[in-house]
C-alpha cells in the first residue's frame, strides 16, 4: 500500500505529528536520520531536502557532498510512541546526487538497480522472509548494556513469564500495530535469546520492515530497562543471533520455484537458482556476515551452519529447502546474521541466484546426513567446503567474485572493502582474555 501526498499531510495532522525522521540506510547497514520539524513536510514533498553526505562514512567526498533525500511515501508510519511535543514520523528515503540521478552509495538505491535488472529477466518480485534472532540483557546502574539475562527460558519452553518474555510480548504488539504480520515470536535456544518472524514481502518492502523491526525491539526493549542487541554473538558459549534469508522468486504466474511434477517439487529454475547459491557462498559471505563477531557465531556445535551443502530433510546445512510447496516453496539460507546489512545481503544474493539460473548451474547432490559428523576427509571426497571462517577470508573472497562484485556495484564495493580492511586491522592487533590466560604464564 502507498499513500498520497494528500494523506500524509491530513494524517499528519489529525495525529499531531510534530517531527518527521528522513531514513535512509549507510553501507554498514545502520539507520541514519535527518530530523526536520513537520512545517518542512512540502519540501520533503517536493524533494528539495539535502543532506551533507560527507558526514556519512564511505558515503561522498567533501566537494560533493549535497545529497538530496527523495521520500519512498509508501514507508509513511507515524511512531506509537507519544514524545513530549506531539508524536514522531518516519518517510523512508531514496538518496539522489544533485544532478537528480540516483547516488550509486546508498544500498537501496542499488538493491532497485539490481531488482530492474531481475525484472529485465522476466520476473516480478524477489520475496524475503527474514528469521532475525536477538538477545535481551540487562541495563546496570548507569543505564549501559551488560551482557546479564533475566530470564530462565529456553526454547519453546514453559517457563513463568520473566520480563523478557514480557518484553517480547510488548514488541509483538507494536509491531502488529505497525501493520507486521506476525507469523511466530518464540524464546530461542539460548538464554535471553528471542526470535519474532513476520510475513514475507518483496524485496525492498521486506528490507525497510528488518530495519524498522530493529528501530521497534531496541526502542521498546528501553521501555522495559533491557538493551536489545543483534550483535551475532555475544555470549561465549552458547548460540549466536541468525537472521534465516527464506527466498523465492515470483514471475506473472506466481512462485516460479515451485514445481508439481518434480520429484522435489522444485522447478529448474529453483534448481539453477539453489547452484548459484552455493556457488558463490565463499564470495556473498562478507555480505552476509559481515562483522568480525559474525565469524564466532560460524562455528560447529550451535546450529550455525559452518560448511557449503544444502538439504532438503535437515535443518543444519548451509541452505535448506523447506517442506512447504506451492505459494511457499522458498529457499532458506542460514548463514545470514543480523549484523548484515539487509540491502546489500539481498541484492548479493539475488545476483548469485540469478547467475546459477542464467548459467543453468546443477548443484551437487544434497547432504541429508549429519555433516557435524563425517570427518574431514569425507567431506573433501564429496566436495564440501567450509564456509569462510574469519572476516579476512571472507573478504579475499569476496575479492575474488566478480558476480557478487557487480552486485555492489563499485562504489560501495570499494567502500565495503576498505571498511572491511580497517575492521579487520584494528581487531588483529587487540590482545584477548584468552590469549592472556593461555600463554601468559605459559611461556
Ligand atoms: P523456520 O521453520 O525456519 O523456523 P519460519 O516458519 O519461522 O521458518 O519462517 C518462515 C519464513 O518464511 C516466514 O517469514 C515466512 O513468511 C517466509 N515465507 C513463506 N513463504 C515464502 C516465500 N514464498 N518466499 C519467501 N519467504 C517465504
Ligand atoms: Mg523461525
Ligand atoms: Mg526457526
Ligand atoms: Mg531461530
Ligand atoms: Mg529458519
Amino acid at each position: 500500500k502507498t499513500f498520497t501526498r494528500e494523506e500524509i499531510e491530513i494524517g499528519a495532522k489529525e495525529q499531531n505529528v510534530r517531527y518527521l525522521r528522513l531514513m535512509f540506510t549507510d553501507i554498514d547497514g545502520t539507520i541514519k536520520n535527518v530530523e526536520v520539524p513537520i512545517s518542512q513536510l512540502e519540501k520533503v514533498m517536493e524533494n528539495k531536502m539535502m543532506f551533507d553526505g560527507s558526514s556519512i562514512d564511505g558515503f561522498v567526498r567533501i566537494e560533493e557532498s549535497d545529497m538530496i533525500l527523495r521520500p519512498d511515501l509508501s514507508t509513511w508510519l507515524i511512531f506509537p510512541w507519544e514524545e513530549v511535543n506531539g508524536k514522531v514520523a518516519r518517510l523512508i528515503c531514496d538518496i539522489y546526487n544533485p544532478d537528480g540521478t540516483p547516488f550509486s552509495g546508498d544500498p537501496r538505491n542499488n538493491l532497485k538497480r539490481v531488482l530492474k535488472e531481475m525484472e529485465e529477466e522476466g520476473y516480478t518480485e524477489f520475496n524475503l522472509g527474514p528469521e532475525p534472532e536477538f538477545f535481551l540483557f540487562k541495563l546496570d546502574e548507569n543505564g549501559n548494556p551488560t551482557t546479564e539475562v533475566n530470564d530462565h527460558g529456553g526454547y519453546f519452553d514453559f517457563a513463568p513469564t520473566d520480563l523478557g518474555e514480557n518484553c517480547r510480548r510488548d514488541i509483538v504488539l507494536h509491531l502488529e500495530n505497525l501493520g507486521f504480520e506476525i507469523e511466530a515470536s518464540h524464546h530461542e535456544t539460548a538464554p535471553g535469546q528471542h526470535e519474532i518472524d513476520w510475513k514475507y514481502a518483496g524485496a525492498i518492502e521486506a528490507c525497510d520492515n528488518i530495519q524498522t523491526f530493529k528501530l521497534i525491539v531496541k526502542t521498546v526493549a528501553r521501555k522495559h530497562g533491557l538493551h536489545a542487541t543483534f550483535m551475532p554473538k555475544p555470549v561465549y558459549g552458547v548460540g549466536g543471533s541468525g537472521m534465516h534469508f527464506n527466498m523465492s522468486l515470483f514471475n506473472k504466474e506466481g512462485n516460479v520455484f515451485c514445481d508439481e511434477e518434480n520429484e522435489l517439487g522444485l522447478s529448474k529454475t529453483a534448481q539453477h537458482f539453489l547452484a548459484g547459491i552455493l556457488d558463490h557462498a565463499l564470495g556473498y559471505t562478507a555480505v552476509c556476515n559481515p562483522t568480525v563477531n559474525s565469524y564466532k557465531r560460524l562455528i560447529p556445535g550451535y546450529e550455525a551452519p559452518v560448511y557449503i551443502a544444502w538439504s532438503a530433510r535437515n535443518r543444519s546445512p548451509l541452505v535448506r529447502i523447506p517442506s512447504s510447496r506451492g505459494v511457499s516453496t522458498r529457499i532458506e539460507l542460514r548463514s545470514v546474521d543480523p549484523s548484515a546489512n539487509p540491502y546489500l545481503a539481498v541484492a548479493v544474493l539475488l545476483q548469485s541466484g540469478l547467475d546459477g539460473v542464467k548459467k543453468e548451474s546443477i548443484a551437487p547432490k544434497p547432504i541429508d546426513r549429519n555433516i557435524y559428523r563425517m570427518s574431514s576427509e569425507e567431506r573433501y571426497k564429496r566436495g564440501i567446503r567450509d564456509l569462510p571462517t574469519t572476516l579476512h577470508n571472507a573478504v579475499k573472497y569476496l575479492q575474488e567474485d566478480k558476480v557478487v562484485q557487480e552486485a555492489l556495484g563499485n562504489h560501495i564495493y570499494k567502500s565495503f572493502v576498505s571498511a572491511k580492511h580497517i575492521e579487520w586491522a584494528a581487531y588483529r592487533e587487540q590482545v584477548s582474555e584468552w590469549e592472556k590466560e593461555k600463554y601468559l604464564t605459559l611461556y
